[in-house]
């Protein structure tokens, strides 16, 4: 783990170097848990919103996109629920004067019986060698068995706690466990309190309560009370889907883990309008389909699992997570949720406006279930960064940072670079740098020798380097570099833009 957390600060440290991910406000100290993209982080950003827009509103004929406005009239937060209950429960530390979300000192403390498993599992496939069964371990022996019984006992009581506003249970349990305070190291907490999340603020030149305002907390109700203006105007048939990307603010109490968790983030959203009854299969498609495409970037499968929740909101009838494993370990990435009516029958009740959908097949009206995917933007950019950051030792010794980038969402395609900077070789670079950049991001560099550029296009993660040099003037040929492997090969500048567009 300590291994990881190096690796974690490094990442954040490459990030800020090279132009990915600043703190807001830097020069003034910062503002917690808000971050500006910089040239690079922009282009990563960029990429990875067009990618999920592409295949799911391109690629789906029968989904199709909004963008709706972060203001939105106050009642549909109290229609939404959030006004009541987007809350999240807090307690101190009295000694250090730390703040905590008990959920997170809970589960942190759950994670920590998970290492012990983990330490168990990979002591007995030392001792036992080839013929070691994992499943056939964590399911019979008994320390194991006994670990895994305290963390589903712990989590249980503590959703019960939750789901119950049994907060003075939950505080118990956290002195029962003995958790102690990670500055402290002591005992003394508070009793915990609720805290909502939403920000707030007033419209108009009025303050008043009537004028309070919030910033939304996710995307997804704009969708919901945009349902028949986008169904009416596009001629939609359920089953139909509308998606949204947008940014989304929540006062986090703890804001930590760099860009994972936020105060001001982004949103990919999309929700699906179903028959009623239908709404499982729908919940598995989407499930299939949003799990084959965060492996078409090419990660690893195993970077990659499903958290289902035993516990569920009360509008929910089914909810999974898609969780990867960022350097602290596998976390929420994505969530998929089987939402009923709730959301759509409760607007209906507040705003007295029909939310029904005529059925043309069925011949009756009715208010559509919906199955959701939320995915945070900035959590993928955090994924794609800690996928890619790889340190590696060349054969001549020498080390080299480079950001593996899935190609497609690399910041900058090609770099193009003369071998020197005279005997016509900018020239030409700068020719063959216009034929492309209509077609591709592309970057042109001619300062410092050229395993200097290598380097530098390897640290931002460029896929494909040009080189132009004195045969390219005698027969319009450059090398092309690829990043990974770092081999080079000759073609003709003809080809340029094929051989790319087939490594994408
Ligand atoms: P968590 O349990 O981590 O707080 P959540 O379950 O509240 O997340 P959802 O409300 O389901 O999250 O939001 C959908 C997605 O939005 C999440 O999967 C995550 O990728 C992203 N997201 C939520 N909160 C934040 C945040 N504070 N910063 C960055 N991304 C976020």
């Amino acid at each position: 783990m300590a291994n990881h957390e190096e690796q974690f600060k490094k990442l954040i440290a490459h990030a800020k170097e090279y132009g990915f991910i600043f703190p807001s406000s830097e020069i003034y100290d910062g503002l917690a848990a808000v971050y500006d993209y910089g040239q690079y982080g922009v282009e990563l950003k960029n990429n990875i919103r067009q990618y999920w827009w592409k295949s799911m509103v391109q690629m789906h004929e029968n989904v199709v996109g909004l963008d709706s406005a972060i203001f939105m009239h106050p009642t549909i937060w109290k229609a939404s629920g959030h006004v009541d209950a987007f809350n999240d429960p807090m307690i101190d530390n009295k000694d250090s004067k730390k703040r905590y979300r008990a959920d997170v000192l809970i589960e942190d403390y759950c994670a920590k019986i998970e290492d012990k498993i983990n330490k168990e599992v990979e002591k007995a496939a030392k001792r036992f060698g080839d013929s070691f069964d994992k499943n056939q371990f964590v399911t019979t022996n008994p320390r194991v068995l006994e670990y895994q019984q305290k963390i589903e006992n712990t989590l249980h009581r503590m959703n019960k706690g939750l789901a119950e506003n049994n907060l003075a249970d939950v505080k118990a349990l956290i002195e029962e466990l003995e958790i102690v305070c990670p500055m402290s190291g002591s005992r003394n907490w508070t009793d915990i309190r609720q805290f909502n999340l939403m920000f707030s603020t007033q419209i108009g030149s009025l303050s008043e309560e009537a004028n309070t305002i919030y910033l939304r907390p996710e995307t997804a109700q704009g969708i919901f009370v945009n349902f028949l203006n986008v169904q009416k105007t596009s001629r939609m048939k359920i089953p139909f889907g509308i998606a949204q990307t947008g940014k989304a603010f929540r006062n986090e109490i703890v804001a930590r883990q760099f860009i994972f968790r936020m105060r001001e983030f982004e949103q990919m959203e999309m929700q699906f309008f179903v028959r009623p009854g239908t709404e499982m299969e729908w919940f598995e498609y989407w499930k299939t389909s949003r799990m084959e495409w965060h492996k078409s970037l090419g990660i690893p499968a195993e970077k990659y699992r499903f958290h289902d929740h035993e516990k569920l909101a009360h509008y929910a009838n089914a909810a999974t997570d898609i969780e990867f494993e960022f350097l602290f370990g596998f976390k929420e990435l994505e969530g998929i949720h089987s939402r009923t009516d709730f959301d759509l029958a409760q607007h209906q009740e507040f705003s007295g406006k029909k939310m029904q959908y005529f059925d043309p097949e069925l011949n009756e009206s009715y208010i559509p279930y919906v199955v959701e995917t939320s995915i945070g933007l900035d959590r993928t950019c955090l994924a794609m960064l800690s996928h890619a950051y790889n340190e590696e030792v060349l054969e001549d010794g020498s080390t080299r940072v480079v950001m593996k980038f899935p190609p497609v969402l690399a910041p900058y395609k090609i770099a193009v670079l003369p071998l020197v900077k005279k005997d016509g070789m900018p020239e030409k670079a700068r020719e063959i740098m216009d034929t492309l950049k209509g077609d591709f991001m592309c970057q042109y560099d001619e300062k410092d020798a050229i395993g200097r550029r290598y380097r530098r296009q390897d640290a931002i993660g460029t896929p494909f380097c040009i080189t132009i040099d004195t045969q390219t003037l005698g027969d319009n040929t450059v090398t092309i570099r690829y990043r990974d492997t770092m081999q080079q090969d000759r073609i003709a500048i003809a080809e340029i833009a094929n051989v790319i567009r087939e490594n994408l």
